[in-house]
């Protein structure tokens, strides 16, 4: 069995995981993260690139602490792409808030200043381009945009694992899952988590991964975890429609939702079931087609003319806290879980990738008064594997192809 040492261990490579070991390798600590696939394959990378300015949340009634999340992450992850040149930001697309009265528009402008953002409203004749291409906009008349803008997090992350890789961090990618494998025990010293046959031993673990939390909170806690993990469908559009993300600010505003990214632009149709414990591709089954079916035949009306376009169905992992579960904060103060049920064993899950430097950046400080001075700095590992992130693996994984036409949708499962 391989030994191996660290400082800290992190379980999971998504943009929690791949953020905390980034902030903590800079600061000269040896960390190890464990992933059981390739980094980024869920949540990280299927969602809808939507780099939150906290102009949404401002609309939303949302308490200020998660507009200064959004507002602090937005600023580090446009920072980390700048000085990496990675160029994940798209800069040419746009948020545009859509309202039914010039009124409400002022309204929003009033607030989204107030809390320190920026916005303008849209001129009348751009408005007019805008609505021209929506449906039921007939009774909007007014618009505003924000700095919201997209992001391509496969570059994202790709960045923050190069500069993982140069500060000394390490991967290690299993091919199947691990849950099972897992085993913890605690002593004074450390953690030991055997996967596999890799004995991992360190002061401190970090599991991040949304899909492995409630398994491995259960068996390393011996509690139920206190929260819920919800499948949500991402349908990914495989052509550029527009150039906009479009929110409308009424009853529409969850159906139509247009973030045009270079990776394809997505819709996040919410919850289907509250039950799973996994993040998976799963089969589609007849159910699922049938309800993707209603919602596309809700949502795709949201252009006056209809536009053929093939969609990937993926089923990736949302996860929440029951409210009266949260100890430390209530629900909606943050964005994101950081809870440590036992000594130095902690659960990360941000809400939102915007917000996941603010929330790595948090833990960061809190172990590093934990751990104090680095101490495996540059010390070899065993077995360190090659790290890949997912190479925008839905366009090769795509289950169905929903084309939609004007005689109706078609959805055809792919082949093979
Ligand atoms: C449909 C959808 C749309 C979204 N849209 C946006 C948006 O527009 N803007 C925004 O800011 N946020 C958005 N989000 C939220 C954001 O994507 C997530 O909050 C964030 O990606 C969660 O990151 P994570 O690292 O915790 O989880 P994940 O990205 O899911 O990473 C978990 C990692 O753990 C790994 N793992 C799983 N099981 C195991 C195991 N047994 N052992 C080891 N590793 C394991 C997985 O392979 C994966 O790599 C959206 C989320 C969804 C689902």
């Amino acid at each position: 069995m391989n030994k191996i040492e660290c400082e800290v261990l992190i379980l999971g490579g998504g943009c929690a995981g791949l953020w905390l070991q980034y902030e903590l390798c800079r600061k000269g600590y040896f960390v190890v993260l464990v992933e059981n696939g390739i980094l980024g394959q869920y949540a990280s990378t299927r969602n809808q690139g939507w780099l939150q300015s906290g102009a949404l949340y401002t609309l939303r009634n949302t308490p200020s602490a998660v507009v200064e999340q959004c507002k602090e992450g937005y600023k580090r992850i446009t920072k980390f792409d700048q000085i990496h040149s990675l160029n994940s930001i798209d800069k040419n697309s746009q948020a545009i808030f859509v309202f039914p009265t010039p009124r409400e528009m002022e309204k929003a402008l009033e607030r989204i200043t107030n809390a320190g953002l920026q916005s303008e409203p849209i001129g009348n004749r751009d408005f007019k381009k805008i609505v021209a291409v929506l449906y039921g906009a007939e009774k909007l008349q007014s618009a505003l945009q924000t700095t919201d803008v997209t992001v391509d997090t496969y570059l994202l992350l790709r960045g923050l694992v190069a500069n993982i890789l140069e500060c000394g961090g390490r991967f290690y990618l299993l091919e199947d899952t691990l849950v099972d494998q897992i085993d913890g025990h605690e002593s004074s010293m450390h953690w030991e988590i055997v996967i596999k046959d890799c004995r991992f031993l360190a002061p401190i673990v970090v599991c991040t991964a949304g899909t492995l939390i409630p398994r491995v909170y259960s068996k390393l806690t011996a509690q139920d975890f206190p929260g819920i993990v919800k499948k949500a469908t991402v349908f990914t559009f495989h052509q550029r429609l527009c150039r906009r993300l479009v929110v409308i600010q009424d009853v529409r505003m969850h159906l139509l939702n247009l973030s045009p990214f270079s990776a394809g632009t997505t819709a996040n149709m919410g919850g289907l079931d509250l039950e799973a414990d996994s993040a998976c591709d799963a089969d589609v089954e007849v159910g699922q087609i049938q309800y993707l079916q209603e919602i596309i035949t809700d949502f795709l009306p949201g252009f006056r003319s209809w536009i053929p376009c093939g969609l990937t169905v993926y089923i990736c992992q949302k996860l929440e806290l029951k409210q009266t579960a949260i100890k430390s904060q209530p629900l909606g103060i943050r964005h994101y879980i950081l809870e440590e049920p036992r000594q130095n064993l902690f659960f990360l899950y941000p809400g939102k990738f915007t917000i996941a430097p603010v929330a790595a950046f948090e833990l960061t400080r809190k172990l590093s008064e934990r751990l104090g001075s680095p101490v495996h700095k540059g010390k070899t590992v065993v077995h360190a594997s090659r790290p890949v992130v997912a190479q925008r693996s839905y366009f090769g994984n795509i289950t169905h192809h929903v084309l939609v036409q004007s005689d109706g949708i078609r959805i055809i499962p792919v082949a093979g």
